[in-house]
């Protein structure tokens, strides 16, 4: 006989109801009964993308009963005034940021931010430079530059085509059997890479609005697909662009792996890596050893923390 309790993971929610794809591979449609509550945080949303769910089937869809413990979770503050948090997703694998030196710029401060903030889930991030095709020579020294900064704080970084079909393969096998959030500014060509790793996945046509909950909210709502390959994509225009979550100043630079490395020979043991004598990220600086782009970025996190509250 059927167990009537199931096990699934939810690959899309609207805040009203969910659609969970079942152990068995089926798709449910559910509703939740109870209350759902984290310890610490206020949500606006109790269950979200990629929670492990147990489901009571009944005749008109399944209700989640259960959601298990999660791993990680990215969330996203309603309203920068407001104390209530969004969960974007839920048990997250790794991050997939995408980026362009040009067409369009794709600021090191907003790489860094996103870096950042994703040291701070603990979620690991991969680079990916798009659109090689298009950059000039000065762009490709550029491309160089980045991904040699990158790549020695330790992250994986991609030069990729989508157009061309450069570069796939290694993002696909990047992707296989794990749940990756994809990230990156609008037309950095996000859909586009994807809809080549994973041909029939049109992003976009998947990316049905909900007649529900029409208006802005909607897009805040993640969606997962799974890849023939195993493993799924985690899209949302929010989650896109998750940067920044609320750091306090002194937290800072234990995002930055680089900065943190050296920050530990500081004469002052709560040096702000700013001004101080005897800083030891300070000489770092000087030195070449922390890249300027990035100390320029710490520097602009320290500025904006603490702006919000
Ligand atoms: P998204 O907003 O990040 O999903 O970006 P899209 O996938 O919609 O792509 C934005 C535009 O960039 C589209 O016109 C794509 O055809 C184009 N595009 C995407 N990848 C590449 C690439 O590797 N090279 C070039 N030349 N154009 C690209
Ligand atoms: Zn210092």
């Amino acid at each position: 006989m059927k167990s009537l309790m199931q096990k699934g993971i939810v690959v899309k929610s609207t805040g009203s109801w969910y659609i969970v794809r079942m152990d068995n591979g089926e798709i449910v449609e559910c509703r939740i009964r109870g209350r759902f509550r984290i310890e610490g945080i206020r949500t606006t949303n109790p269950v979200a993308v990629g929670d492990c769910v147990v489901v009571e089937m009944g005749t008109e869809g399944g209700v989640i009963t259960e959601i298990e413990p999660r791993k990680n979770y990215i969330i996203r503050k309603s309203t920068n005034l407001s104390k209530e948090s969004h969960i974007l997703a839920a048990n997250v694998d790794q991050a997939l940021l995408v980026v362009t030196v040009n067409h369009p710029v794709t600021s090191t401060v907003f790489i860094d931010r996103f870096l950042a903030s994703a040291e701070a889930y603990n979620i690991p991030t991969l680079i990916v430079f798009n659109k090689v095709d298009l950059y000039d020579e000065e762009e490709q020294a550029m491309l160089g530059g980045l991904m040699a900064i990158y790549r020695k704080i330790g992250y994986t970084c991609l030069a990729v085509s989508a157009v061309r079909d450069e570069g796939v393969d290694e993002v696909r096998k990047i992707l296989n059997g794990k749940v990756t959030v994809l990230s990156g500014l609008s037309g950095v060509g996000k859909s586009t890479l994807i809809n080549r790793v994973e041909p029939g996945l049109d992003l976009k046509t998947a990316m049905i609005s909900d007649a529900h909950d029409s208006g802005k909210h909607t897009t805040t709502f993640a969606e997962m697909f799974p890849l023939t390959g195993g493993g799924s994509i985690i899209d949302t225009p929010g989650v896109r662009s998750f940067g920044v979550v609320d750091m306090k100043k002194e937290e800072i630079s234990h995002f930055f792996p680089e900065i943190f490395a050296c920050a530990g020979e500081c004469r002052f043991y709560n040096c702000t890596h700013t001004h101080e004598p005897g800083c030891a990220v300070l000489e770092a600086v000087e030195a070449g050893e922390v890249s300027e782009s990035r100390y320029a970025s710490y520097l602009s996190m320290l500025e904006e923390s603490g702006k919000y509250r």
